[in-house]
């Protein structure tokens, strides 16, 4: 397409404003390396694949942004590699912002050179002032020479150089505040416990590192990047972004801002997440109850309900609490026409029924996983005529009551036999073939003899925070929700053994769960699974 046509193109979602490029589309996604990928950035991620893959033919960079030595870890720069491997984002390349060290100090000192920036030792304190009430820096007008030499002296760490960063000269006084002569080189600032620390790439090469506000708009247009999605609290410096490629006569990017994404009782950034992991409040990164990419996707998530979910927020400038139960449904959606169905029974307080003209020699049957897909494929069923049911379903039933065994038929209640303590200790029945199933209770049971059935715990999760959204004040330890995850033990059928982690099931009448330890593989051998929110009731 022509530069700067508005065009629609076939299968794109979004108004996407095409530049000439030579190469096509070209979209980033620049993570800083300094944690695991979230739900939020999976949005940014998403986007970006989109763009690249889906409304062009283009490609996606990912490029490590790692400009902040002090956080940044190799084990997260694997980890969203994998992530996004997990997510379907395609990357055709990956780089990282230290690539460009050299070109850009070389930048800075040719931003130097032509009166575009100057070294400033001004203390932070009183170059906030100044950018606050608009005045020029004291150190201003410097020559270009000495700020050259200064620039020197910092890149070598010595004495004089520690006290001096490299600032643009933009415009001091500008309505704009991300105008007024932003920082483009400096020190990091150490914790004053650890004190330096080595880049995890580059070493100890580099003592001074660019700002994120300097490296992205070049290093954007050195890659060939043709359009940049940046989320909306960066619009303010959308001018200097652009600002930087003009004073240094590099190619112009297209930006598209998005919002950032946040959702109800939840916390996305890198420092608490961190610290539930640290202090243990979790199991981890991938625990089912963390926001990451690995914990959601743990805990049921489909990739297809999330992309969806996500690229529907599209171009939407509002900043909004999404509501977890959005997205639940979503997945429901998807994940309901597949789910194969299989049946759990609780542990505790299960009870023995015994069925009266049921044949005394257990035997099997083969029956659809799926009542409205026979792709899902058979599953073979025992029936016997002792079996289990849970003891909530049995002590609702009255003597002479007509009630459904699921996959099987009618039954009628003949004796119920209590224990001492009012308890149910084993039930009769007999069977009643040809009855109504338009009005009875419908019963879920295992077979108790001729199979072998599996322990499993079924786990169920909660939101990490009571409250909806945190505010700036909020100490967050005072809302973390005290329970997060319940537990039952419960026995599943011998039709369970094909389950492999990863599956997606529906236990009847309990709901939809994934699988996150085959039979025999969790604790004890027990099958582990995790419910799977429907976006209706709790979460
Ligand atoms: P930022 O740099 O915006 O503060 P971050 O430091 O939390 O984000 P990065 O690793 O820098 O995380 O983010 C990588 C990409 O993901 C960036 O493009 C960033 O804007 C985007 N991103 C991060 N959090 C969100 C969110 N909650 N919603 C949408 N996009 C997000
Ligand atoms: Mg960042
Ligand atoms: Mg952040």
């Amino acid at each position: 397409a022509a530069a700067g046509t508005v065009t629609d193109q076939p299968g794109g979602r979004y108004n996407i404003k095409l530049q000439d490029t030579e190469n096509g589309v070209v979209t980033r996604f620049p993570p800083e390396p300094s944690g695991y990928l979230h739900i939020g950035h999976a949005k940014a991620a998403f986007l970006n694949d989109y763009f690249a893959h889906d409304a062009f033919s283009g490609s996606m960079i990912l490029r490590f942004d790692d400009t902040n030595p002090k956080k940044e870890k190799q084990e997260f720069e694997d980890a969203i590699i994998h992530d996004l491997g997990l997510l379907g984002v395609q990357t055709k390349k990956v780089t990282y912002t230290s690539d460009y060290f050299e070109s850009l100090y070389e930048l800075c000192q040719k931003l130097i050179s032509e009166g575009n920036a100057y070294a400033d030792d001004t203390e932070y304190e009183v170059q906030k002032k100044d950018r606050y009430e608009r005045r020029p820096s004291a150190r201003r007008d410097r020559p270009a020479t000495e700020s050259l030499e200064l620039f020197k002296e910092m890149r070598d760490g010595t004495e004089i150089g520690k006290r001096h960063c490299i600032r643009a000269r933009i415009k001091f006084d500008s309505s704009n505040g991300s105008m007024r002569d932003p920082i483009v080189y400096r020190f990091p600032s150490w914790d004053a416990d650890e004190g330096p620390q080595p880049h995890h790439r580059t070493g100890w090469t580099w003592k001074i590192y660019p700002t994120y506000d300097f490296a992205c708009p070049l290093v954007d247009s050195i890659e060939g990047v043709t359009h940049a999605l940046r989320t909306t609290e960066y619009a303010d410096r959308n001018e200097q972004y652009h600002w930087f490629l003009d004073a240094l006569g590099l190619r112009r990017v297209y930006l598209w801002d998005f919002a950032r994404i946040n959702f109800i009782k939840t916390f996305l950034s890198k420092r608490k997440l961190t610290k539930i992991v640290d202090t243990g409040k979790v199991d981890g990164w991938d625990d089912p109850r963390m926001p990451t990419v690995r914990g959601i996707l743990r805990r049921g998530l489909t990739v297809e309900a999330l992309r969806e979910f996500m690229l529907k927020q599209g171009p939407s400038r509002n900043v909004v609490s999404m509501d977890w139960t959005t997205l639940w449904a979503m997945n429901k959606k998807i994940i309901d026409p597949t789910a194969a169905r299989h049946t759990a029974v609780e542990i505790a307080g299960k009870v023995l029924l015994t069925i009266e003209g049921a044949a005394l020699t257990p035997w099997k049957e083969d029956r659809a996983k799926h009542p409205k897909n026979a792709g899902v494929g058979t599953k073979v069923v025992t029936f016997a005529s002792k079996v289990l049911v849970e003891l909530a379903d049995a002590a609702t039933l009255q003597d002479g009551e007509e009630v459904t065994l699921m996959g099987w038929g009618n039954v009628i209640v003949k004796r119920i036999s209590k224990s001492a303590d009012g308890g149910i200790e084993c039930l009769e029945v007999k069977l009643n073939p040809g009855g109504d199933f338009s009005k009875t209770k419908k019963i879920h049971w295992l077979a108790a003899e001729g199979t072998q059935n599996s322990p499993a715990q079924l786990w169920e999760f909660d939101n990490l925070l009571t409250k909806d959204s945190l505010t700036k004040t909020d100490e967050f330890a005072k809302f973390l929700n005290p329970v997060t995850a319940t537990m039952v033990d419960a026995l599943v059928g011998a039709d369970c053994e094909g389950l492999v982690e990863g599956d997606i099931i529906q236990l009847e009448r309990k709901g939809y769960f994934r699988v996150d330890k085959a039979i025999g593989k969790g604790p004890d051998g027990k099958a582990v699974m995790f419910k799977i929110p429907t976006g209706t009731g709790k979460v």
